[in-house]
């Protein structure tokens, strides 16, 4: 068993200044050896964002080496009509359950914290089993809005997989990763050369899913953990593989992640969900990019219990600022938030104009939190 403080000592470890000082200094040495004078990297993870902005990773790195997140914020990607859907079935007398951060996401005419001011039952959850014990202590109906990538996808199913309350569905707007890492990497205009693959989804997944990929893009991957030193070691280990352009995948995240990854979780996952073609908000319509629960679980799929009628939101505009949003170009490695004009004006954490500025995983927020830039 660890003990608290084996914990903090292991911890301590992660955060060893020291070592963070020799990574930082290889990570100059292997940028300077590629003679280039600009390179950039993405990371599909929030958990990425945050340690990075966190830490102030960015001021340590090499000038002209850019770190910027795809669309790693399965809150950002909830598309709006996935939130209208929502927002219908609050307005229907439904109780909705869902995640503290989907509530301010802008729908297309509003977002269920709106909803919920205009008197429907919306609930914060952190997870499928607390909108199951809702449900058990609830008379109506319980809808548990399901967002997130894989690894909360194998939560749900999991919990579906058990007994359920009869007044308890599921509407899902999980999203599977891996082919959205495709639509960025074929980007027109991209400058990504390489991507940081987040830990907690390759525990899943394992780190074999990558090796396609890598082939098929001629792009290095690198799985890394969270810590400060996790995130360094990726990010040297990635240059050395665009140095020796060597477009394969690296494990630097070995104490969580096996090639196979969770075998048994992605049973659980496939046998509850498949994939389907969608839209990722500001992004692009995802082949294979959503996660829907299979004809197997019709009985609890939401979309199948009720009817969703989204032409009865079309009473009110969309706020036209929202048309200046650019949560699209960042979270496909164009842009900063800093280049958004509204980012830090208009568009505020209180006051979020675009997804990426309402989750605590968004971009956007985590720039404004933590200062941001440089790139
Ligand atoms: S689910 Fe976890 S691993 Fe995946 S992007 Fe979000 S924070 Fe990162
Ligand atoms: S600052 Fe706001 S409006 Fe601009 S891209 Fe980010 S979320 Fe969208």
């Amino acid at each position: 068993m660890t003990s608290r403080r084996d914990e903090q000592v292991g911890q301590l470890k992660f955060r060893d200044p020291a070592q963070a000082r020799r990574l930082t200094e290889a990570l100059a040495e292997r940028f300077a050896a590629l003679n280039r004078s600009e390179l950039w990297i993405m990371h599909v993870c929030g958990s990425h964002e945050q340690a990075i902005a966190r830490f102030g990773l960015r001021a340590v790195l090499p000038a002209g080496l850019r770190v910027v997140m795809g669309p790693g914020c399965p809150v950002c990607v909830t598309d709006m009509p996935e939130v209208d859907e929502a927002v219908v079935l609050a307005r229907q007398g439904v109780h909705i359950a869902t995640f503290g951060d989907m509530l301010r996401v802008p729908g297309t005419v509003c977002s269920l914290a709106d909803a919920q001011a205009e008197g429907a039952r919306v609930h914060v959850v952190y997870g499928a089993v607390e909108a199951v014990d809702l449900a058990r202590c609830t008379a109506g109906e319980v809808v548990f809005f399901a967002t997130g990538f894989e690894t909360t996808a194998v939560a749900t199913a999991a919990v579906l997989r058990g007994a359920l309350p009869a007044n308890f569905s599921v509407l899902s707007a999980h999203k599977y990763v891996p082919p959205a890492m495709e639509i960025v990497a074929r980007v027109p205009g991209t400058r990504v050369a390489g991507f940081l693959a987040a830990g907690h989804a390759a525990t899943i997944t394992g780190w074999g899913i990558f090796e396609p990929f890598a082939a098929r893009h001629g792009l290095p991957v690198v799985v890394a953990g969270f810590e400060p030193l996790d995130i360094l070691a990726g990010l040297v280990r990635l240059i050395e593989l665009i140095g020796a352009g060597e477009a394969t995948v690296a494990n630097m995240y070995p104490r969580c992640v096996t090639r196979e990854g969770n075998r048994a979780a992605q049973a659980q996952l496939w046998e509850v969900f498949r994939t389907t073609g969608g839209q990722w908000r500001g992004i692009a319509d995802i082949p294979d990019g959503n996660l829907r629960l299979r004809e197997a679980y019709a009985d609890v799929d939401a979309r199948r219990r009720f009817t969703i009628d989204l032409a009865s939101l079309s009473d009110t505009p969309m706020p036209a600022l929202a048309k200046d949003c650019i949560c699209g170009r960042i979270m496909t490695g164009l842009a900063t938030p800093v280049e958004c004009a509204l980012f830090g004006r208009e568009c505020l954490p209180e006051t979020p104009i675009g997804a990426c500025m309402v989750s605590s995983e968004g971009t956007c927020r985590i720039w404004h939190h933590y200062g941001g830039g440089p790139a």
